[in-house]
């Protein structure tokens, strides 16, 4: 099932995706299917016909992994972590598809990261690795907009990660989704730059929530990064990052620079 958050102009509403691609419509449902049970409206939109936001608003946190695919660790002149390296993204991070990423003045270096998304269903903690599948709600596309220059002087990735619009999230949350082999390609203006897997992954999925949730309780809408493959790179003002995962679609956002 293919969850969708969207607006026609007024409040963002919850949907669910029907029909073949190219003439994919929307079902509508009441409440947020994250945190209430939902039933049909009866509404009936066409996804030609909607503006598709974040399907996610994290209410308390994104924890990202880095360094999670070894070959880009490698690219980046880094070890690989024999833990899961986490760090955390605060929620005003995220925009939704379509949604310009503005490139901050602090920033002369900003890279595009495709990464496989995975959303939280439950309140959890010190969830076992055998146990992960029971928490997680979907999986979505997202783009982990990182201001090299600024990870090393910085230390900490906070700025580097978090600011405003680095954390893009979409087109829509699939509920039902082999992980184990997903292809990750990440386009820039058209041109392929990143072409993974997500069996090429260092530590799988079950294991960072577990190792996550040993550290942080987690909420229903919490988001992990779960890393990107080799092939990141420099991204600027009026370009465009679409980062496609097979199974769920594709992620599009045009980049802006903020001069001041
Ligand atoms: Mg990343």
């Amino acid at each position: 099932m293919r969850i969708v958050r969207y607006t026609t102009g007024d409040d963002p509403s919850y949907g669910v995706l029907q029909g073949d691609p190219g003439s994919e419509w929307i079902a509508g449902v009441s409440g947020d299917p994250l945190y209430t049970p939902v039933s049909g409206t009866g509404a009936r939109v066409e996804l030609g016909e909607v503006r598709l936001l974040a399907p996610v608003i994290p209410r308390s946190k994104i924890i990202g992994i880095g360094r999670n695919y070894a070959a880009h660790a490698a690219e980046l002149g880094n070890e690989v972590p024999e833990k899961p390296l986490m760090f955390l993204v605060p929620n005003t991070a995220v925009v939704g598809p379509d949604d310009p990423v503005i490139i901050p003045p602090f920033t002369q270096h900003c890279s595009y990261e495709g990464e496989l998304a995975v959303v939280i269903g439950r309140m959890c903690k010190d969830v076992p690795v055998d146990r992960a599948g029971d928490v997680i709600f979907g999986y979505t596309c997202a783009n982990d907009v990182t201001a090299r220059d600024l990870q090393g002087p910085d230390k900490q990735w906070a700025r580097a990660k978090g600011f405003d619009t680095s954390c893009p999230l979409g087109p829509w949350i699939e509920t039902e989704l082999d992980t184990s082999d997903l292809r990750v390609v990440t386009r820039l203006d058209g041109e392929v730059v990143q072409d993974g897997s997500t069996r090429q992954m260092i530590h799988d999925i079950p294991s960072l929530i577990a190792y996550a949730s040993a550290a942080f309780t987690l909420l229903p809408g919490d988001v992990i990064l779960t890393g990107t493959p080799e092939g990141v790179g420099r991204v600027d003002h009026g370009q465009r990052v679409e980062v496609e995962i097979e199974g769920i679609g594709t992620l599009a956002n045009p980049f802006l620079r903020r001069e001041r």
